[in-house]
């Protein structure tokens, strides 16, 4: 075959599609209880906002980034993430006219040229949740309580959520140049990476995975042991709301993001279950973001989760137990004559909301049975020129093995009241 997806690329096909459905719907649902609405934007924006909106020194922008000229030489940017899409939406769009605070959830595609590997891939899915207008703790603690929520009612016991301050405007900068001052005699012993980030964003190099850095930042000053009043009380705030809901967490002060909008909260929620790439999700307050685009001053915060990821840990736990929805009837014609004629009772049986399939390959009455079985179907239903002359069917029961005539106009009522029986 010649052509093939692109490395990182994954299709999602027809045997997996409802895992993801799950997952998807589970997610809807608990968003619409917390009192979320969808936002969809498109795929592409200006590439311009997202390297405003995340940051130029960042991994994404600096080297990550799917970035095209389109025919009238613009440059777009597939969304590497969705933050700034959504904050360019509601600025747009003026949102902040219709409710003081608008809560918003999506499910999207993002891309990102990586290094394709277990958890890591070109194009992703996030699920993700914002809330535009509140600088308080209690919009921190919505997102992380139902994110928390999420994983629990996907069955995932198995996840640390780690929560962290990475202070404001006032106290970032003089914590800078603590963190500076901290690692300049080792400048030199710290990794290719680091050394690049300390003099724009010195704070990454407290979550670089690389041994050495961790062993030379041991005791570098932390944040959230240098944060101002506001910035403190933010963040005790924050942990006595996730504390009186019952939502377990640590605070560590190596949890920094990678973007440079972050204000105060920066949280992950991680699974031992993924290896490396072991972050399920992660989010943050984003009080700068609006401003940067252009924008008012409006504080935010929200939260980004890998479903990829989410779905290898719910395989690693077994604990994906849903089947994928099988039709309920098969249809099955014994002779040619009959087929079209079944295939109108078929539609009947579709209009009346009854999962049905029937035969689309002309295939012997026997091979039609075989079909059926292998669609794990609870009801075969059979006719031939005597049933049709009769105007009935033969409905066989697939887990009793029953077998008996029904009439055209009582199949429906039959089947619906033996499903209503289990
Ligand atoms: P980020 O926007 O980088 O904070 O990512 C938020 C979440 O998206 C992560 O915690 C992962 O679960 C997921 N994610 C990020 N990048 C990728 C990727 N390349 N492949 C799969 N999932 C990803």
């Amino acid at each position: 075959m010649k052509f093939k997806s692109i490395p990182g690329a994954k299709d999602i096909l027809p045997a997996e599609s409802h895992r993801w459905q799950h997952v998807e719907q589970t997610f809807r649902e608990l968003s619409h209880r917390y009192n979320f609405r969808e936002i969809r934007t498109p795929v592409f924006e200006q590439t311009e906002l997202f390297a405003r909106g995340i940051g130029e020194l960042t991994d994404i922008v600096g080297k990550e980034m799917y970035t095209f000229r389109d025919r009238s030489d613009n440059s777009l940017t597939l969304k590497p993430e969705m933050t700034a899409a959504v904050v360019r939406a509601y600025l747009q769009h003026n949102l902040e006219q219709q409710q003081p605070v608008t809560k918003m959830y999506y499910l999207a595609p993002m891309f990102r040229q990586e290094r394709p590997q277990k958890g890591r891939l070109r194009q992703f899915h996030q699920f993700g949740l914002e809330i535009i207008g509140s600088p308080h703790p209690e919009a921190d603690a919505e997102i992380i309580v139902m994110t928390a929520e999420y994983y629990s009612l996907l069955g995932i016991t198995n996840v640390e959520l780690k929560i962290n301050s990475v202070g404001c405007q006032e106290c970032r900068p003089a914590y800078k140049d603590k963190l500076k001052e901290f690692l300049s005699p080792h400048l030199t012993e710290l990794s290719q990476d680091s050394q690049r980030r300390f003099d724009a964003n010195p704070l990454r190099i407290l979550d670089s995975k690389d041994e050495r850095d961790s062993r030379l930042t041991a005791d570098a000053p932390l944040q959230k042991d240098h944060l101002c009043t506001e910035c403190s009380d933010h963040f005790s705030r924050l942990q006595e709301i996730l504390t009186e809901t019952r939502v377990l967490y640590t605070v560590d002060g190596r949890i920094v993001r990678g973007l440079d909008y972050y204000t105060k909260t920066a949280f992950e929620f991680i699974s031992s279950a993924l290896g490396s790439q072991d972050a399920l999700s992660g989010g943050g307050r984003y009080d700068l973001l609006a401003k940067e685009l252009g924008g008012s001053n409006v504080p935010a915060v929200g939260v980004a989760g890998g479903i990829e990821r989410l779905l290898l840990v719910l395989d690693a736990e077994n604990l994906f137990t849903g089947n994928e929805v099988a039709p309920v009837v098969y249809l099955a014609a014994a002779d040619n004559e009959s087929r079209t004629w079944l295939y109108g009772v078929t539609q009947m049986l579709r209009k009346s909301g009854i999962p049905s399939d029937t035969d689309l390959m002309n295939r012997s009455l026997k091979a039609q049975m075989r079909e059926a079985s292998r669609q794990n179907v609870r009801f075969t239903i059979i006719a031939g020129s005597d049933e049709r002359n009769r105007n009935e069917v033969v409905l066989k029961d697939m887990e009793s093995g029953d077998q008996s005539p029904v009439a055209v106009d009582k199949i429906v009522d039959i089947i619906n009241q033996k499903q209503s029986e289990n």
